[in-house]
């Protein structure tokens, strides 16, 4: 654990956040949209191995993809 920089969000179910897939989940999108989110601040969009690229390009595009690590290093979310 980090006791600087960002810290993502945490995330439920490793399953791939793309629409319609329900893929495992093998990467984390760290993401951040200035307008909406302190600078801190990481969403996380799940992909798996096929739509890594597709999702990381529709962040990219925008400006908002900050990171890409795999899913294995996030927070899993505690059932509470
Ligand atoms: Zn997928």
């Amino acid at each position: 654990m980090s006791l600087f920089g960002p810290v993502p969000d945490a995330v439920d179910e490793l399953i791939c956040s793309s629409r319609g897939c329900r893929s495992d989940a093998t990467w984390g999108l760290l993401w951040n949209n200035p307008k909406l989110h302190t600078p801190e601040r990481r969403k996380v969009w799940l992909a798996c191995d096929d739509h890594r690229e597709h999702l990381s390009q529709y962040l990219g595009t925008r400006g908002f993809l900050q990171d890409v690590v795999p899913a294995a290093e996030l927070e899993p979310a505690t059932g509470s």
